[in-house]
């Protein structure tokens, strides 16, 4: 756990948050600004930064996509859009890796 991570205190319960679907690897919950009817973070429960960091754990990365799939699939949703943003470029703004997952509308491509 990073101490100074908004994420890690959402996984912790030190930070409230609607949590939809949790395992022991992941923790999935709403988006506080939503962009879509169903906007949901799936997060690991360990630290990682970015997706570059997620993915020298191959355990961990199977678990968030693992985390997609089962919170979709509880929610019966099988038309979603996933969204990893890495780098400030990007439009990172939480430094613990998360899927944005939406669903419940039309998507444009590319994004913008
Ligand atoms: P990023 O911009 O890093 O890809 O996504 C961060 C997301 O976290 C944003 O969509 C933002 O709305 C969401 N967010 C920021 N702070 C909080 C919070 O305290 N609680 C929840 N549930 N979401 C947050
Ligand atoms: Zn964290």
């Amino acid at each position: 756990m990073a101490s100074d991570c908004l994420f890690c205190g959402i996984v912790a319960g030190d930070i409230p948050a609607s949590i939809v679907y949790s395992d022991d690897a992941v923790v999935a919950f709403q988006d506080l600004h939503p962009q879509a009817p169903t906007h949901v973070l799936v997060i690991p429960r360990e630290h990682f930064t970015d997706i570059a960091d997620l993915a020298r754990d191959p355990q961990a990365s199977a678990a968030v996509l693992a985390g997609i799939r089962g919170f979709t699939t509880e929610a019966g949703i099988s038309e979603f859009r996933t969204v990893f943003n890495t780098g400030g470029d990007a439009g990172q703004t939480v430094f613990h890796v998360h899927a944005h997952v939406l669903a419940g509308r039309t998507f444009s491509w590319p994004p913008g």
